[in-house]
């Protein structure tokens, strides 16, 4: 089930897009401004923003850009300027389609299954891994709207070691995705690294994704799963 939320500060007009979207077969869920977004971005993986650009606090426009510029989640704007400068200010920002108010339910639910169709074409090479979803293509790992950072060298050991899916892969067969000359070629950086990995993608709190096999290497505590 697809995950979407409805970020508008009008009551009425959240509420009834709400549940016209639940009555289409979504998982909804509502904002009534970006940081209540924010919030839910870093509670659920989302897959499709339907987002108002008058908003009160952090306006539309810069909300949008900011979830573009840290996620692939779709993105639908709605807004009551109907002129083609401000369709093509929300194309421009990347937008995945815009709708001008009012909007017209069915419409709604359909221009989401048509951004879902062209994910799922865009997406295939991305597997969840605990809360993240990693993106082998674009080299990115993201968690709602948030991403975290990883370098060269952080990215490859982490997809050799989603590509064992849960198998030990060792120290040596690490060090050599990420060495290129054996003049760097010190298995204690693998585990640097592998330390930094966790530190960016593990909860404070929690197990981490890595486990190390001790003496030989390391392997992910569950096989990445398909989004
Ligand atoms: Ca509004």
């Amino acid at each position: 089930m697809y995950d979407v939320a409805v970020v508008e500060d009008e009551d009425l007009a959240r509420k009834a897009i709400a549940l016209s979207l639940r009555g289409a077969g979504y998982r909804v869920h509502e904002a009534s401004d970006a940081l209540a977004c924010r919030a839910l971005l870093r509670q659920t993986r989302l897959d499709v923003v339907v987002l108002d650009l008058g908003l009160p606090g952090v306006d539309g426009l810069s909300f949008a850009r900011e979830l573009r510029d840290q996620s692939d989640i779709g993105l639908i704007i709605v807004t009551r300027r109907s002129d083609p400068e401000g369709r093509i200010a929300a194309l421009d920002l990347g937008a995945d389609d815009y709708l001008v108010k009012p909007v017209h339910y069915g419409e709604l639910a359909a221009r989401i299954r048509s951004v879902m169709r062209r994910a799922g074409r865009d997406r295939r090479r991305r597997k969840v891994l605990g809360q993240w979803i990693v993106d082998l293509d674009a080299r990115t790992v993201s968690r709602g709207g948030e991403s975290a950072r990883l370098t060269r060298g952080e990215f490859d050991i982490l997809a050799r070691l989603m590509q064992a899916d849960a198998k030990i892969v060792s120290r040596q067969e690490l060090l050599s995705v990420i060495s290129r000359s054996p003049l760097d070629a010190d298995l204690r950086s693998v585990d640097v690294l592998v330390s930094r990995l966790r530190r960016k993608l593990d909860h404070l709190d929690g197990d981490s994704l890595i486990a190390t096999a001790p003496g030989f290497g390391y392997r992910l505590v569950a096989a990445p799963a398909e989004p």
